[in-house]
C-alpha cells in the first residue's frame, strides 16, 4: 500500500516504523522544518544536547515508548537521573515525591498524611477507571483527600492545568496520572530531539520519505478508491490509506468531507494551549538542586511550573548555561498568547527572585518563547463517549491524536501506543 502520514511527531514516526517494516511505501508530511512535534527541541551552537521547547521527560512506566526504543536498540541511551520535585507551602518549597518526604512535609498533620497515603495507594491499585469518569476530579479529590490536602496539593494543579475548566475535569483523568506515573524521570542522551532525529534517519534508511516544511492542506476522497492529499503548492498525491496525527480541529479543517456528526464531534473537544518561556541563566536558580516546582497561582506566581532542567541534567551539556522553563497551560484566548516575549519576560522574572533572592534579571543570558494552541486535552464527565473513532467514516482515513489516548494523559508514551494500535488497525482492515 501507499500510506501517507500527516505529522512527524513521535506518533507519526512510530506508525511509520510499523508500516515500513510491513513492506509498505510510506510518506510522512510535516508542517515544521524539523521532526519531533510537541517533543521537539532546539540547540545553541555551544550546546552538546538539545533542550525541549516544552519540558519533557519519560516515566519509568512508559512501556510503549521504552519498548519502541528497545526495538531500535537504543535503550542504553535512555537515562533516569533522580531529580527532586517540590510543592509550595507557606512561601517555601518542600519535596513531596516519596513516602519519607510526605512524613516530614510540614503542611500535613497526622490525619492528612494518613489520608494522603491511603487514597494515593487506593488509586494506584484501583483497576477500573470507568466509574470514575462519572464524577469530577474536584468533587472526588476534595472528599477523599479532605479540604486541606486537596487545597494544598491538587486544586492548584487542576487550576493551573485546566484554568476555567478545572472543576469540570473528570476523576478518571486524575486516576490515570496516579496509575501511569513514576517519580523516576528519564530522557535520551542528547535530548528528545536527538532521539527524534535519529529515529527519522532510521526510518529514511528503511525507505520512508519525510517531507519537512510541507503542511498538508486537504485530504479528499480520490476519484476511484483511496485518498488525495493536497500539498501547499497545490500538488495532489494519491494514497491508499492516510493516518493523521494533528489536533482534532486541524483534522476537521483538513478533511471537510468527513460526515457532519464526526466533524462536530472533533470540534466539540476542548483543549488547553501552553505558553513556555525557556531561559538560559548564568547561575543556578535553585541552589537546593530542585528540578520541578509546582507553583500555585493564588500565591501570586504568574505561571504554573518552574522547571530547572539543569538540576536534572548537567549544565555541562549546555555550555554551562542553567536552563530554566517557566510554563503554563492557558486557554488560547488568554493574553499570554498575544504578549510579546519582552512583555512576558517582564511578568515572569519577579517570580524567579522568590525562588532565589539573589536572582537578578542580568542572570538571563538568553530567552526563547514557545506557544502552542494544542497542548492538553480537557476530559469532561463521561468523556469516553466523546472520543473520536480512530477509523474515520472517510474510507482509508485514520486519526490518532493526543485527544484519543484517554483515560491516559497525553504523553509521548501514549502517542506511540495509539499510533501503533491504529497502524495495526490500518494494516488489518
Ligand atoms: C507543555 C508540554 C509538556 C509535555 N511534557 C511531556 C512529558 O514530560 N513527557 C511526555 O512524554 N510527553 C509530554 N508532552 C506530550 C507530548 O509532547 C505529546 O503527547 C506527543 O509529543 C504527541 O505526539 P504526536 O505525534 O501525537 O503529536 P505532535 O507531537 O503534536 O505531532 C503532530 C505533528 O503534526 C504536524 N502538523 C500539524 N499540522 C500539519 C499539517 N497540516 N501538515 C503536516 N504536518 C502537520 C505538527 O507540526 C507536528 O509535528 C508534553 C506536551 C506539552 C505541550
Amino acid at each position: 500500500m501507499r500510506i501517507a502520514i500527516v505529522g512527524a511527531g513521535i506518533g507519526g514516526m512510530a506508525a511509520a516504523w510499523d508500516f515500513v517494516r510491513a513492506g509498505h511505501t510510506v510518506t510522512i508530511y510535516e508542517a515544521a522544518d524539523a521532526v519531533g512535534g510537541l517533543a521537539a527541541g532546539f540547540k545553541e551552537p555551544n550546546w552538546q544536547w538539545s533542550v525541549e521547547k516544552f519540558y519533557h521527560h519519560w516515566f519509568g512506566s512508559d512501556a510503549d515508548m521504552l519498548g519502541l526504543i528497545d526495538e531500535l536498540g537504543w535503550r542504553s541511551e535512555v537515562i533516569f537521573p533522580r531529580p527532586k520535585t517540590v510543592v509550595y507551602y507557606q512561601d517555601r518549597f518542600y519535596p513531596l515525591d516519596s513516602p519519607l518526604a510526605a512524613l516530614t512535609f510540614p503542611g500535613f498533620g497526622l490525619l492528612d498524611m494518613a489520608r494522603f497515603g491511603f487514597v494515593t495507594i487506593y488509586l494506584r491499585y484501583l483497576a477500573s477507571w470507568k466509574p470514575l469518569e462519572r464524577v469530577t476530579a474536584d468533587e472526588w479529590l476534595r472528599k477523599a483527600y479532605g479540604e486541606r490536602v486537596y487545597g494544598m496539593m491538587f486544586e492548584p494543579m487542576l487550576q493551573g492545568k485546566f484554568g476555567p475548566h478545572y472543576q469540570d475535569v473528570n476523576m478518571a483523568w486524575f486516576w490515570a496520572r496516579i496509575k501511569a506515573r513514576t517519580t523516576r524521570l528519564g530522557t535520551f542522551v542528547g535530548g528528545f530531539q536527538a532521539f527524534s532525529d535519529r529515529f527519522a534517519q532510521e526510518l529514511q534508511r528503511r525507505g520512508v520519505t519525510i517531507r519537512l516544511a510541507t503542511a498538508v492542506q486537504g485530504i479528499r476522497k480520490g476519484a476511484q478508491a483511496g485518498l488525495d492529499v493536497t500539498l501547499p503548492d497545490g500538488e495532489v498525491e494519491h494514497f491508499d490509506r492516510c493516518l493523521v496525527t494533528v489536533s482534532p480541529a486541524a483534522l476537521a479543517k483538513m478533511a471537510p468531507e468527513l460526515p457532519e456528526a464526526y466533524l462536530s464531534g472533533l470540534l466539540r473537544l476542548k483543549s488547553m494551549g501552553a505558553v513556555v518561556m525557556v531561559l538560559a541563566l548564568r547561575h543556578q536558580l535553585s541552589t537546593q538542586g530542585y528540578y520541578w516546582f509546582n507553583l500555585p497561582k493564588r500565591a501570586g506566581y504568574p505561571f504554573l511550573a518552574l522547571v530547572e532542567h539543569t538540576n536534572f541534567l548537567s549544565p555541562e551539556y549546555f555550555g554551562g548555561d542553567r536552563i530554566v522553563y517557566c510554563g503554563d497551560y492557558l486557554d488560547t484566548s488568554h493574553e499570554n498568547f498575544r504578549l510579546t516575549q519582552e512583555e512576558l519576560l517582564e511578568r515572569i522574572l519577579p517570580a524567579l527572585a522568590r525562588i532565589n533572592p539573589d536572582f537578578r534579571p542580568d542572570w538571563v543570558r538568553k530567552s526563547w518563547l514557545f506557544r502552542t494552541t494544542y497542548a492538553q486535552p480537557v476530559p469532561l464527565v463521561g468523556h469516553s463517549a466523546n472520543i473520536p473513532e480512530t477509523k474515520t467514516p472517510l474510507d482509508g482515513l485514520y486519526f490518532a491524536s493526543m485527544s484519543q489516548v484517554y483515560p491516559w494523559d497525553r504523553g509521548t508514551n501514549f502517542a506511540v501506543q495509539i499510533a501503533r494500535r491504529v497502524a495495526r488497525q490500518m494494516l488489518s482492515d
